[in-house]
């Protein structure tokens, strides 16, 4: 074990090397600051490794790097066909070492191992193959001005970007903005949670195999309040892609402000799941069980309100009581986990806080409603139950439940927040369905599902859930700057 890898032992049986320490110019290298970076493995409360932290002359250099490599051949003049070509090489490789990428990050954060390695992981290859075929793809247009003038506009990269990510979907994240950043030619450093160090480093491992020049695509570890704001704030950085939390997104933006730094924004939700008394009362609970439970609740898309119309909340909630009970609560390397443990023991805090403030406030629990302390880890691991309430909001694996009468109140009762990001619907009457989408102030509605992704479409928010899109053709637009060309002949 050298000190800037260490040999991870993945409860499957597998080991793996994991680089640690900061990537800049295509190396790993020794961070700055005396300090590092610990990760504890959620299911066990036992520390995993630690990690190099990027200290000021740290992000300075990447900063640096990422410059030169922007000015400069071949990253400067590599037409979209080359883009496409390495971004489809990174997407190969992520491919293949799947199991590795995918078992660092259970460990990491706590996640199901089996199921995040085939959904985030066909989502991860998918995004970056998405993004691969829009590369060569990137152009401006003519317009005509008068007989003696015509236009043309450029679509060109914006230079230099930090993408700073949460701890809940760390690989899926990275993809987002690495595949629109890097189809349309600018240079990236991603900036993980402290809560998820790991995987980033060994995506970067890959990056580095599939042939992408020094500077292009670099990672710095490190805390929010430190790191983060030395990315936020600094001068050669030229756009911010933040996903967080609200609190932290409006730091993000301020801090932007003082070389107004392009920022794409997406940050917190409280969605609301609308389900109507004609819905097929089944389908609605296994999905509102898959936004309610998925990921532990850790999703930022989670339909944390669910809204059901008089006459079929009985029903419903006995329904959405049993698939809140066979969720299988579990260590992340068993074949049968579907819910893992809370990523950190702050998240672990603040869910049983909120779950205890519910009961405090007089909301009827219907399922669960404390820590999980029987899955073989002697009393170890943030496990927590899922849990139903009906009548009182709460963060985490919780959702609740309340009753709507018409369809007006429905929508109504969903848009009172400040937040707008998703929501979801279920009737079997298209007229409903596409009334309340319209009427729904939120980015993303759902039909007769919950939280199911795909790369092909925008993603992102209402109100303070964000600003800008990920995801989709948009997305494309947030790493580009268009320039025109007034030609008077
Ligand atoms: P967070 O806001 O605490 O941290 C997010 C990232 O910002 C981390 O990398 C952190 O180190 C960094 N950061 C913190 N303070 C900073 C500062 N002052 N300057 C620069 N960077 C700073 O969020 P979290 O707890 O890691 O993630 C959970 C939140 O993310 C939830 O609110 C969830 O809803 C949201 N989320 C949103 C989306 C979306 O697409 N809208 C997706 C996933 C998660």
């Amino acid at each position: 074990m050298s000190n800037l890898s260490v040999k991870l032992q993945v409860p499957n049986g597998k080991e793996i090397t994991l680089p640690t320490g900061l990537f800049i110019n295509n190396e790993f290298v020794k961070g700055n600051s005396e300090e590092k970076l610990e990760s504890i493995d959620p299911a066990t409360e036992q520390p995993i490794c630690s990690v190099e932290i990027a200290a000021a002359s740290d992000v300075d250099a990447a900063v640096q790097a990422a410059r030169a490599a922007f000015n400069n051949p071949p990253w400067r003049d590599l037409p979209g066909e080359g883009r496409s070509k390495l971004l489809h090489k990174a997407a190969d490789l992520m491919e293949q070492h799947l199991d590795e990428l995918f078992a660092i990050q259970s460990m990491d954060v706590g996640k199901p191992y089996a199921s995040s390695r085939q959904m985030e992981g066909a989502h991860l290859v998918g995004t970056l193959r998405y993004f691969a075929g829009w590369a060569d793809k990137i152009h401006g247009q003519t317009i005509p001005v008068n007989k003696d003038k015509f236009a043309y506009t450029l679509k060109q990269p914006v230079g230099v970007c930090a993408a700073i990510s949460p701890w809940n979907y760390p690989l899926t994240n990275s993809g987002w903005k690495l595949g629109p950043a890097l189809a349309t030619g600018n240079c990236i450093i991603l900036k993980p949670s402290e809560y998820s160090p790991l995987s980033s480093l060994y995506l970067a491992k890959l990056f580095k195999e599939a042939g992408y020049p020094p500077g292009v695509v670099q990672v710095l570890n490190g805390y929010g309040k430190t790191t983060g704001e030395m990315l936020t704030t600094h001068l050669g950085i030229d756009k911010i892609a933040f996903t967080g939390s609200t609190a932290t997104g409006r730091r993000v933006i301020q801090a932007a402000a003082v070389n107004m730094k392009k920022t794409t924004i997406e940050a917190g939700g409280k969605s609301a799941c609308i389900i109507f008394d004609d819905a097929d009362l089944e389908q609605a609970a296994k999905w509102a069980a898959v936004g309610g439970f998925g990921n532990a609740g850790q999703i930022c898309s989670a339909n944390s309100r669910i809204l059901v119309q008089e006459g079929a909340e009985e029903k419903f909630l006995a329904i959405f009581a049993a698939v809140a009970k066979a969720t299988k609560v579990g260590k992340p390397f068993d074949a049968d986990t579907t819910q893992g443990p809370q990523t950190s023991k702050m998240q672990f805090d603040k869910v049983l806080g909120y779950i205890e403030d519910a009961k405090q406030l007089g909301a009827k629990l219907v399922t669960g409603g404390g820590p999980l302390r029987e899955t073989g880890n002697s009393n170890k691991g943030y496990f927590i139950q899922p849990t139903v309430f009906s009548g009182e909001e709460v963060f985490g694996p919780a959702p609740a439940v309340t009753t709507f009468k018409t369809e007006e109140e429905a929508s109504a009762l969903a848009n009172n927040s400040t937040y707008g990001l998703a929501a979801m619907i279920f009737t079997e009457n298209i007229k409903v369905a596409h009334r309340t989408a319209a009427r729904l102030q939120a980015g993303i509605i759902w039909v007769n599902e919950s939280n199911n992704f795909d790369w092909k479409l925008p993603f992102g928010g209402f109100k303070q859930s964000g600003l800008g899109r990920e995801l989709g053709q948009s997305s494309l637009e947030a790493y580009l700057e268009e320039k025109v060309v007034h030609v008077n002949c």
